[in-house]
């Protein structure tokens, strides 16, 4: 495998362009100096237009969860009513985090593959008036289901006006269109390491205004995550503590090579790598996991057949460098999932698709040579704005 890169097919970390990687090997500079002021307001101004707001945008070093339990230690207090809904581990999380700081958390659980319902959310929120947040998943990573937050967004607010709606879109923003000010949103996080192309390190979190003054009065215990000391020092181009300044050289570069491109350009880039995944999977006999209704458009979980020696599949798979991800939780060793996020190309999906086909041939599925590649390429070439794809970074 020295000679080739392997084919990193799992929802995060994502494979990294060229020009980010080099920008990760940069000399260190002062943190408390204007170029990396200037830096954190490129970087803060760049990515409002992928959360849709005008509101601030905090950075912090940390993982995505880190910026989950921002969310939850900002905007609430010990024994606020909290509407957890969950349609995954990730959902699952966001909700547990609520309720170790001491939130009084009602979950709400979709049978994993399906959405949320909206009807669902309003028949749980008629019985409880003063709940303080919804906790939302945008994406849910572990099953390959994308939620449709404005539906659900818009439920809550009729329901419950005062509830703050909190969003987990790590694997989501920057990859797929999001309207947070327009859908009613008050909070929004996501992590360097899926769409933005970068490594994993930080974590960027918008907040409404009303999100950001629910935070005068939000008593659960915070130093770290304190979003307000992130939003002063930012107002002054520093962050409050070190900062990872190597991954953030990565998203700055990450932005510029998004911004290239052009956000359009982008989202029809993934649809087209989702519907070439899923066109390709299904063509290999894979039966797709998720509601067809609400498929992700950035990573695609498929069954493991019955019969099939996943552990031993995917070994081959690994050998030849195509890297994909297993099923988490209670999905251990039923699925397997592929991500589509970030820099990925369908040339990339193609490639992933054909040695799944090579694989599924010698381990004797009933699969003829081709088809599933080509399979995978007429779904790509039906997505609309395909043709103006051009490999990130890129102009020749
Ligand atoms: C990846 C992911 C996270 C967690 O990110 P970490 O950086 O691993 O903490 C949270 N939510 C979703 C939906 C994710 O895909």
């Amino acid at each position: 495998m020295d000679r080739f890169e392997p084919n990193l097919r799992i929802p995060g970390p994502t494979a990294l362009p060229p020009s980010v990687r080099t920008a990760g090997a940069r000399q260190m500079i002062n943190h408390r100096g204007p170029e990396f002021a200037a830096m954190l307001k490129r970087i803060l101004d760049g990515i409002k237009p992928f959360f849709g707001t005008t509101s601030d945008v905090a950075m912090l070093t940390t993982a995505g969860s880190g910026g989950l339990e921002a969310a939850i230690v900002n905007t609430l207090s010990p024994g606020d009513r909290v509407l957890g809904v969950s349609i995954g581990s990730f959902g699952d999380r966001f909700a547990k985090i609520a309720g170790i700081y001491g939130a009084d958390v009602t979950k709400l659980d979709a049978e994993w593959g399906y959405a949320a319902a909206a009807d669902e959310i309003r028949e749980r929120l008629r019985g409880m008036p003063d709940a303080k947040a919804v906790l939302l998943t945008h994406n849910e990573t572990s099953t390959g289901v994308m939620n449709p937050i404005p539906e659900l967004a818009s439920a809550i607010r009729e329901e419950t006006p005062d509830a703050l709606i909190l969003v987990d879109s790590v694997s989501g923003l920057g990859a797929v269109p999001f309207e947070m000010d327009a859908w009613g949103v008050d909070v929004v996080v996501t992590g360097s390491q899926k769409a933005w192309m970068a490594a994993p390190g930080l974590s960027m979190i918008a907040a409404s205004p009303r999100a950001w003054s629910a935070m005068e009065h939000a008593r659960m215990p915070r130093f770290y995550l304190d979003l307000r000391s992130h939003r002063e020092a930012a107002a002054d181009g520093e962050t409050p503590f070190t900062p990872a300044i190597a991954v953030v050289f990565q998203v700055d570069e990450g932005l510029r090579l998004m911004q290239d491109e052009g956000a359009e350009a982008i989202f029809a880039r993934h649809e087209a790598c989702a519907a070439a995944s899923r066109a390709g999977l299904a063509a290999l006999g894979f039966e797709l996991f998720a509601d067809e209704r609400h498929y992700s458009r950035t990573v695609t979980a498929a069954n493991v057949p019955d019969g099939l020696d996943w552990k031993a599949f995917n070994g081959t798979l690994k050998e030849r460098g195509l890297v994909l991800a297993g099923g988490q939780g209670k999905l251990k060793g039923r699925i397997f999932r592929l991500g589509h996020l970030g820099s990925v190309t369908v040339e990339e999906i193609l490639g992933a698709i054909a040695m799944l086909e090579a694989a599924s041939i010698e381990s004797g599925r009933p699969v003829e040579p081709g088809a599933a590649v080509a399979a995978a390429q007429r779904a790509a070439l039906a997505s609309k704005g395909i043709f103006s794809m051009s490999v990130a970074g890129t102009t020749a």
